[in-house]
């Protein structure tokens, strides 16, 4: 995700839940009983013991606390764990296998087909789902075109496993701002992003995209990475305000959403004042713009483990930057949290490897300020209504998908449990279990 604008791996969702024109192929007629020996509910960070899960079909009909009836009907015995809803991991990249190092990205646009990267693809929504994550807001494609809009189809129609998909597909940037860069100009390559210059060629680009299945729209705000010797990490910033409002102007026209990739000053400055609906990184947000998310209701999604992943190789090739980039965001994030932005989990996996576990993530918000169960919050009950599936996901109720994850001991007194899920429901059909 980070290396300047130009690595960053890299949206969009409708405000409603994801278009219904794909239903599943069969949705199981059973009645199933799961047995939790606790449930954190994540709205309030509530803990229920002995809770008995009513599934009917792909959906929860009753939840049941100090409960042993099971009326003969299957139940699936998770009595020596802790339920909660499935995670949702709010900032990934299931076309990309891993971009720490620039040619990294260059030999997956350069050498690897749009249809290799989606066989490789189906393999990252699986890992997904059994890392807990059901569902998923994919913000971009580099490079692999509307490929993400075909994955959440086939994912949908039961053809491949994976979590619920909110994509970004293409995304967008200015000319010269995005890899591949640095080729002689006679030579044509791809980018990992639509080139768009002009407010009306925005425009336009974000009508293209919507109409090829684009839930989010995702744009890059900034660039070129500096800390300023005030200790500011400043940047340079692609799209004008007039691009951006004019983006923003017509996705939310058409009720979608605008994710921005910005991670510094201007970047950040810009998409506030443009109106975009999520941050994406934001090492560095001034205090005036963390209000103005307050206010406004803009979401935070810091990704922190990528920084510090990339950070330390980075540093040892030279860009120090990367180094000073971590104090300014874990500042940033205090900040954050203190002005009451909401702040959402997300990791940018797909920047890394997809055989890393993204839920390491939960640590680093931890180790940043956050409480376990805001942390969980952040990656349940908060990008439900960023997405706008909080009818659908995000916690467990009676009426919402039967997504659940379930893990041994209490990820309230330590979240790194998280990265042990053992146990994975999607739509009331079980992906993983202890049980056989
Ligand atoms: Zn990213």
């Amino acid at each position: 995700m980070m290396r300047a604008a130009s690595n960053i791996l890299l949206l969009l969702a409708f405000f409603a839940v994801a278009p219904c024109q794909e239903q599943p192929a069969k949705t199981p007629p059973v009645t199933r009983m799961v047995r939790c020996g606790a449930l954190i509910q994540p709205a309030d960070g509530k803990v229920q013991h002995n809770v008995l899960i009513i599934v009917e079909g792909d959906r929860i009909r009753e939840v049941r606390e100090n409960s042993s009836d099971s009326s003969g009907a299957q139940v699936i015995d998770l009595s020596d764990h802790t339920c909660l809803p499935g995670l949702i991991d709010s900032h990934t990249h299931v076309l990309l296998q891993g971009d720490i190092t620039a040619a990294d990205y260059d030999e997956q646009l350069l050498k690897q087909s749009v249809a290799y990267r989606a066989i490789l693809a189906t393999r990252s929504v699986k890992r997904a789902l059994e890392y807990g994550f059901t569902t998923i807001r994919d913000l971009e494609t580099e490079g692999a075109g509307y490929a993400d809009v075909d994955l959440k189809k086939a994912i949908n129609r039961g053809i491949i496993p994976g979590p619920r998909m909110q994509v970004a597909t293409r995304a967008m940037d200015v000319t010269g701002a995005y890899p591949l860069l640095g080729y002689a100009p006679e030579v044509p390559v791809p980018h990992g992003v639509q080139v768009v210059d002009g407010p009306d060629n925005a425009r336009k680009a974000v009508r293209e995209q919507i109409s090829y299945g684009a839930d989010w729209i995702k744009v890059y705000s900034d660039r070129s990475y500096f800390v300023r010797p005030d200790g500011v990490l400043d940047d340079i910033p692609t799209f004008t305000l007039d691009e951006l409002r004019a983006i923003v102007d017509e996705a939310h026209r058409q009720h979608h959403k605008v994710a921005s990739h910005a991670m510094a000053l201007n970047g950040v400055h810009n998409s506030v004042a443009a109106g975009v609906d999520s941050i994406e990184h934001g090492n560095y947000i001034t205090d005036a713009d963390l209000k103005t998310m307050a206010l406004k209701g803009i979401y935070y999604i810091p990704t922190i483990y990528v920084g510090e992943y990339v950070a330390q190789g980075r540093a040892a090739a030279g860009a120090k930057v990367w180094l000073d980039m971590i104090k300014i965001h874990e500042d940033t994030f205090h900040r954050a949290l203190n002005a009451g932005v909401k702040i959402v989990f997300g990791t940018d996996v797909g920047g890394f490897d997809w055989g890393i576990d993204p839920a390491k993530e939960f640590s680093y918000m931890v180790k940043y300020g956050m409480t376990p169960a805001q942390a969980i919050r952040a990656a349940t009950a908060t990008p439900a209504e960023m997405m706008g599936m909080q009818n659908d996901v995000g916690t467990i109720a009676a009426g919402k998908y039967a997504d659940l994850v379930a893990v041994k001991g209490d990820p309230l007194s330590d979240v790194s449990l998280l990265e042990k899920i053992d146990f994975v429901m999607k739509g009331g059909e079980v992906f993983k279990s202890p049980l056989h």
